[in-house]
């Protein structure tokens, strides 16, 4: 049965939509494209939680103010040229 707001238990969410939070200041390990290997399945820009990637003729470029580095574009890339490296790192 669904239920009313008043019904559903309290929950943390937030007062601010997410283009105000910067959700890329939580990242540990960044995606680096690999351009040339990329072969513009889309897949990663389909699976990026936080639309963080944006095509540009059909390369990702990855939105660091918002991406938080969680790696799903890496595992989901079916060819391999995402990699998550140190954020700090070449
Ligand atoms: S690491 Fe996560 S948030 Fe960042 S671009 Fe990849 S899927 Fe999106
Ligand atoms: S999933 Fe990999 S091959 Fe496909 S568009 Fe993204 S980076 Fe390119």
């Amino acid at each position: 049965m669904t239920k009313s707001f008043e019904e559903i238990p309290l929950t943390p969410i937030s007062d601010t939509p997410s283009t105000v939070n910067i959700t890329g200041l939580w990242r540990v390990m960044r995606p680096v494209v690999d351009r040339e290997k990329c072969k513009k399945c889309t897949i990663c820009w389909k699976f990026c939680p936080d639309v963080s990637i944006k095509l540009v003729d059909g390369v990702p470029e990855i939105d660091y103010q918002y991406c938080k580095g969680c790696g799903i574009c890496a595992t989901e890339c079916p060819s391999k040229c995402i990699v998550m490296v140190k954020e700090g790192e070449q």
